[in-house]
């Protein structure tokens, strides 16, 4: 017999309708949980929780459930051929992502070891940040492991890396940056957004900790801000208590995206990288283009390593062009494409391109970014999912615009 329900007035009613049934049937796509805090059937399971005796849910700003599964997600397709278990954390930017791991695996008075091309804003936190809070750093070039191995003193606690740099697409020899690292006593940690698990994991190649923006790939479709980080747990859990302290959380709204994302980021991938590599062959072909960077090319610095890394000969679906004329020219030739937006972030699902020394890398100084080989006619491409020849031909026709600059 359905239980009485108490006499209440209109305005009552509205705030407690009664509960749905609960849901017994598993679903295809995990439910988007929006709330922003749970119910606790009394004051003992509330005491519980909050001590951690037992597991659940308190409150929007220290976890979620959507957020877990998807990262949870990114850990099974991270965690292939490692030994043990293998968590993650969400967050609501790749850059809290990056953040909470400082704060959780080093201090004051401790340094870590960076790449002289990480992405500006990484560049930005460890120089600019959280150098303030008494953290040392040294950027070096992570393709040269003496140059790793001089820079790593008895403080260092994180060599960072980047499966593939952001814009040159450098490939470091991860399995050196380990062993580097942990005979130091630190760790290897590697932002992989650039290759995705469906390219490279770095756990698999000695890392202890990955971290993602799943900005880019993950969510695909250029509508989703958020991050991830994974690694073992005793790791993470140090990682989720910086997330928590900093307020970093990945939101359900976003989660539920980035998660549904995740089911189409292999075949995203595989389509995305095959057109990278007939656009940076296109490329290569044309006077008006000094240098491709694509780690595809046999011609590529890091060609061979990419292709000991990184599974079934894909090698990413970014594309670095660097023109002839400078600043100018590239100016005019992003001007000049029609179907390719100027944009700034990569990995969706529509080709984006965008001028790097005035955007991702202004972080940079002069010396810097000649350092990182960017020049000021390198334009960075993020292939879509649009048909190649279509793309290659809006390249061209931009080329031709800048013809001034080539055709002597
Ligand atoms: N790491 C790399 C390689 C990136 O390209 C970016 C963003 O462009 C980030 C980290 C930061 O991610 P988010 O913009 O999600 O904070």
């Amino acid at each position: 017999m359905a239980a009485v329900r108490p006499r209440t007035a209109p305005a009552t009613r509205a705030v407690h309708p009664p509960d749905p049934p609960p849901v017994l049937q598993r679903s295809p796509t995990p439910p988007l949980h929006r709330a922003t805090s749970y119910l606790f059937e009394s004051m003992a399971e509330s005491l519980d929780l909050r001590a951690g005796r037992r597991s659940g849910y308190v409150y929007g700003r220290i976890d979620n459930p959507t957020a877990d599964a998807f990262a949870t997600a990114v850990a099974e397709m991270e965690a292939v051929n490692v030994a043990g278990p293998v968590e993650g954390q969400a967050f609501n930017s790749g850059m809290a992502a990056i953040t909470a791991v400082m704060l959780a695996v080093t201090g004051a008075g401790a340094h870590v070891v960076a790449p002289r091309d990480a992405y500006g804003g990484t560049y930005g936190l460890l120089d600019g940040v959280l150098s303030r809070f008494g953290l040392a750093v040294d950027f070096v070039d992570p393709t040269d492991p003496e140059a790793v191995r001089a820079a790593i003193r008895p403080e260092t606690r994180v060599v960072f890396a980047e499966t593939l740099a952001n814009p040159t697409l450098a490939v470091p020899e991860l399995p050196v940056l380990a062993e580097l690292a942990h005979a130091a006593g630190a760790l290897l940690v590697v932002d992989s957004t650039l290759a995705t698990p469906v390219l490279c994991r770095p756990l698999e190649h000695g890392a202890d900790l990955v971290v993602h923006s799943a900005t880019k790939y993950f969510g695909g479709h250029s509508d989703a801000v958020g991050g991830v980080v994974v690694g073992r747990p005793e790791l993470i859990r140090e990682v989720r208590a910086a997330r928590v302290a900093t307020g970093g959380v990945l939101a359900p709204d976003p989660a539920y995206l980035l998660r549904r994302g995740l089911s189409t980021l292999p075949l995203r991938m595989a389509r995305q990288c095959a057109t990278a590599a007939t656009i940076a062959d296109a490329m290569t072909r044309h006077d008006a283009v000094l240098r491709v960077d694509y780690p595809g090319l046999g011609t590529h610095p890091s060609h061979d390593r990419a292709s000991r890394l990184f599974d079934d000969e894909r090698f990413g679906a970014i594309v670095t062009l660097t023109l002839r004329g400078g600043k100018e020219a590239g100016s005019v030739f992003l001007d000049s494409l029609g179907l390719v937006a100027i944009g700034t972030s990569l990995g969706g699902v529509s080709t984006v391109a965008q001028h790097v020394a005035s955007t991702t890398h202004r972080q940079l100084d002069p010396q810097a970014l000649a350092e990182a080989g960017i020049g000021a006619g390198t334009v960075r491409l993020s292939i879509g999912l649009e048909d190649p020849a279509d793309l290659v031909e809006d390249l061209h026709r931009a080329l031709w615009a800048i013809r001034g600059f080539w055709r002597l």
